[in-house]
Order: structure tokens, then C-alpha cells, then sequence
């Protein structure tokens, strides 16, 4: 199981001589995105099982670059693919970044190894060359279609004779490398779709190895790859099962031991439909711009999935670690249901917002947000200082979803003092001089800042004192504190604000004499 090239033993099964590794078996897992496209949910996802997986057994997660499809390459790619594990959180332990004892980690700079086991194969007769041009290969595609059956190469090279080979390599004719597929493919335990067997050689051609232009395929570019990285554990999607049965005979073949395999099942959308990924939303990137959290992410495509005894929202990393079971990963496929993405956000962004240390990187932050967003509008730069925005998330958390909703007109009020005409406050109110009057005595009075439930039953008793209704006194303190006709709770505007804030507005109005003068 843990092939390995460390060193290596020879030993006998079925007359097979296979290498394997001596030293103790270690979990070693490899995420293995092709560069083609950006990071999106559904590669998060495998990638994100990989890294749970290895955490849990003190083993190592590899991110390898399958870059040996050279048309589809996509430019920064590669860097963005790392970029965005390292943002989830789940970066890998080796990679091209960060280095390794089995590098390189892309495989186009590993075309040797590739070009090495191609040739044992030929040497053993598991591989032949085929010259077949693409007409002939056309023409069999369009034969089979016509008389409905499933394209397959016939498997003509096979029967070459050796002379007829050398001639051809001799006159530089055009050739790739295939791999003869025996019939009889063996059983194999899946981690997760339990005992599979898929009879390759009855419904597939010889597949090519190694194309026309020394790049290999990606069938054999795996299978050396997850051998010469000592790879023990496949967790990858439920799409290459019907591949691992052409995988474990090219092992064979090589006479290597194969990693175990874990096939993931599919991750769709909440009502069975494919993710699409025309319309850019379920890229990573896309998340991170639109202020959701990593670990929102990591939660969402794990509830969606199966992996763990129960199912709950507000799972950290370290949580998910700890949870993770793969005995629990069910065959059916995985439903995402993006519809939730603002609810786990809320609850993360509360997690964070409690704890101390990454409190003061959401100030951070936030401030700098606000900067971007509201600048010189800020006149008081205390609305910057720690203790004001850690006051303000301290009161937000469990209602906001993402910081970015601070930066929002509706709470402007925060950070920028509104102006509010005192004709405003007196359409309100008629009695909107004398409630202002009376919350000022009230605060300076002290003592009704500890809590929104204390200032709500001090705010009260004052209305009745006033002989004024409680709602008058709310509207006219809303409006008079924020120009705005919603918002959080009154008590929740004036315990942000602090009551230093609150009095200078209300001061403000009240020295108003003209109507529509700038209460700043
Ligand atoms: N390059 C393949 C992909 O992007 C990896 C498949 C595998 O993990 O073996 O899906």
C-alpha cells in the first residue's frame, strides 16, 4: 500500500515482484488540480478532505500541478490555486512554494520519470508504440457512433510485428505509447464505495500513456507521480473511480504498491443540479471578494457532504480535524446549499468576533475598510481607534454577517456624525426638544451605559416621567443619533456611540434654533 522509492524491498505475490517501503507507513495525501481554471468549491472540497484526513493522522497533504495538458493551461492559475488553500487556511506541507523531499511538485517539470516508466512498460510488453493517425482514430469514432456503440480504440498497434515497429520509429512516423489493459480487472476496497470492480479492458481501448509530444497522459503521470511521492492515501473525486481500475493495473504492471483509495462523492447544488462554474460565483476568489470566511467555506462544503457523526454550523478547523470520520462518507452525492452561506457567515464571523486576538485583526481590518471607503468623511478619528470598532462588533456580532455590512449607509452613523434638521425631530415629535433635554441629564447623570437592557428600562421610566410615549422617545433619539428610521435597537446606537457621542448629538440639535442647520 505505501508505495515508496526511499528504499525499497522486493517481495513476491502471485509471482509479482513488487517495491514497497520499509520504513513506517505514513499518511501521505496529495491534492492534484490541474492549473486549467481557478479554485472553486467543488476543488476546495477534495482539497480540504485531504488536508482533514492527513491532520488527523500526523501525515502530510503534497499539492501537485497536473499541468501535462498544455492547451488548457490558464496563466496564474497555478499561484492562485495555492493562494486560495493558503486564505482557507489548508495549506499544503509540500508543493512547489514551500519545497519538499519529492519534488518537483508540477508535473511538467517531471517528464523524465514519466518518460522512465513509459519504457519499463514497453520493455515489459505492457505498453507498445502505436502509429495510428488521427484519421484512423476519427474514422473508428465515427463508425462507432454510427452503429450507436460507445468510441474505443481497437487496439491495432498491439498486434504490430517488432520489425514493423523499428521501421517506423526508424522514419520518425508519429507515435504515442498505450498501455495494454488485461482483461480480468481485480476487485478493489474503496475507503468509501466499498468493494468496486470495473472491467476497463471490456469497454475501454489500450489508453495512451505517453503522447505524441513526450507528454505523458494523466493515467500515467498519477500512478508515477503517487509512487515516486510515496503517496499512501488517493482521496479524490467520485469522477476517477471508473479510472483506478486502469490505475491499479499500471501499479501492477510497474510492479508498485498502490496507495488505498477514497472516492468523494459529488458535490451539487441544494436541488441536484451540476456547479456550474460559467457564472464565476462558485470560484474561491469570488467568496474571499465578497467578505465570506474561510472557515464559512470549509464549514458550508463539509455540511453539505457527509465525513462526520452529526451535522452542525459553527465547525472551526481545528473542529472539523477533531470530527472528521471518513467511515462516514456516504456514496450519495454531497448538496451544497449556498442559500445558508450568510447564516454560517454570521455565526463565524460571531466566533471571531469573540475571540481576542482575531478581534483585533477584524478592527484592523475594518478600519482600513472604512478608510477606503468613507476616508476624509471620518472628522472624528476615534471612530478608528480599537476600543470604538471592538465596541461596535461587540454589539453587531450574532446580526452582521460580514464586516462589509458596516461599511453600508445605513450604518454610516457610526463612523460620520448625520445631519439632521431640527424640523426633522420635531416631525417626529412635537416634544423633540425636551426628550433631547431629558436623555442628556439622563446620561450625564451616568451609570446607564453598562447595558442595552439597563439604558432600555432607564429610557423608559423617563418616558413616563416625561408623560411622553416610549416610542416617541425612540423615534426621535433614532433619528436625532443616526438620520436613519431603522437600524439596531436605540439602546444598542447609544452604548456604540458611547455616551460622550450621544450628547454632543443631541447638543447639537438642540442648539439648533434654524431648521436645517448641520448638526455637525
Ligand atoms: N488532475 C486531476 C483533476 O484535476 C486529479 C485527479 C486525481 O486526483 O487523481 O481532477
Amino acid at each position: 500500500m505505501f508505495g515508496c522509492v526511499l528504499r525499497k524491498m522486493r517481495w513476491k505475490r502471485n509471482g509479482a515482484r513488487r517495491s514497497v517501503c520499509t520504513r513506517q507507513p505514513e499518511v501521505r495525501v496529495r491534492f492534484a488540480p490541474s492549473p486549467t481554471g481557478f479554485l472553486h468549491l467543488g476543488g476546495l472540497r477534495t482539497a480540504l478532505y485531504n488536508y482533514l484526513f492527513a491532520k488527523q493522522r500526523g501525515g502530510a497533504l503534497i499539492l501537485r500541478l497536473e499541468d501535462t495538458d498544455r492547451v488548457r493551461l490558464i496563466p496564474g492559475a497555478a499561484d492562485a490555486i495555492e493562494d486560495m488553500l493558503e486564505w482557507a487556511g489548508i495549506p499544503p506541507d509540500e508543493s512547489s512554494r514551500r519545497g519538499g523531499h519529492y519534488g518537483p511538485y508540477v508535473q511538467s517539470e517531471r517528464l523524465q520519470l514519466y518518460s522512465q516508466a513509459a519504457s519499463s512498460l514497453l520493455h515489459t510488453g505492457h505498453a507498445y508504440y502505436c502509429f495510428c493517425t488521427n484519421q484512423r482514430l476519427e474514422l473508428l469514432k465515427r463508425e462507432a457512433q454510427r452503429s450507436g456503440h460507445v468510441p474505443r480504440y481497437d487496439n491495432r498497434c498491439r498486434h504490430l510485428q517488432p520489425e514493423r515497429i523499428q521501421e517506423k520509429l526508424a522514419l520518425g512516423i508519429p507515435h504515442v505509447v498505450r498501455f495494454r489493459l488485461d482483461a480480468g480487472a481485480e476487485p478493489f476496497q474503496d475507503l468509501v464505495f466499498g468493494w468496486t470492480r470495473h472491467e476497463v479492458a471490456a469497454v475501454e481501448g489500450d489508453p495512451v500513456i505517453l503522447k505524441a509530444d513526450g507528454f505523458p497522459t494523466y493515467h500515467l503521470a498519477s500512478v508515477v507521480d503517487d509512487h515516486h511521492m510515496c503517496i499512501s492515501h488517493v482521496l479524490r473525486g467520485s469522477e476517477w473511480l471508473i479510472s483506478t481500475a486502469k490505475h491499479l493495473q499500471l501499479f501492477a504492471a510497474l510492479r508498485w504498491s498502490p496507495p488505498a483509495y477514497a472516492h468523494l462523492p459529488l458535490l451539487l447544488n441544494r436541488d441536484g443540479s451540476k456547479l456550474s462554474k460559467r457564472q464565476g460565483d462558485i470560484f474561491i476568489q469570488h467568496f474571499r471578494e465578497q467578505g465570506v470566511l474561510p472557515e464559512t467555506l470549509l464549514d458550508l462544503v463539509t455540511h453539505a457532504g457527509s465525513g462526520f457523526n452529526n451535522n452542525r454550523i459553527g465547525r472551526r478547523l481545528d473542529e472539523l480535524i477533531q470530527e472528521f470520520n471518513i467511515s462516514k462518507i456516504t456514496t450519495h452525492s454531497a448538496l451544497l446549499d449556498l442559500d445558508k452561506l450568510d447564516e454560517f457567515n454570521r455565526v463565524h464571523l460571531q466566533r471571531r468576533i469573540e475571540d481576542q486576538q482575531m478581534c483585533v485583526e477584524l478592527w484592523e481590518e475594518l478600519r482600513q475598510r472604512l478608510l477606503q471607503t468613507h476616508g476624509s468623511d471620518i472628522s472624528d478619528r476615534a471612530v478608528l481607534e480599537p476600543h470604538y470598532i471592538q465596541r461596535v462588533l461587540q454589539l453587531r456580532k450574532g446580526h452582521i454577517c460580514s464586516l462589509r455590512e458596516l461599511l453600508d449607509h445605513s450604518y454610516s452613523y457610526l463612523w460620520i456624525r448625520p445631519h439632521v434638521s431640527l424640523q426633522q425631530l420635531k416631525d417626529v415629535s412635537a416634544e423633540a426638544a425636551v426628550i433631547a433635554v431629558a436623555v442628556i441629564q439622563l446620561v450625564g447623570a451616568g451609570g446607564s451605559f453598562s447595558s442595552t437592557e439597563q439604558l432600555n428600562r432607564e429610557l423608559k421610566l423617563m418616558a413616563s416621567r416625561l408623560n411622553t410615549k416610549y416610542s416617541s422617545v425612540m423615534r426621535v433619539l433614532r433619528l436625532a443619533l443616526s438620520a436613519q428610521q431603522k437600524g439596531p435597537s436605540v439602546a444598542e446606537m447609544m452604548l456604540s456611540l458611547g455616551e460622550q457621542e450621544v450628547c454632543v448629538r443631541l447638543q447639537k440639535a438642540l442648539d439648533l434654533t434654524n431648521d436645517s442647520i448641520c448638526v455637525e
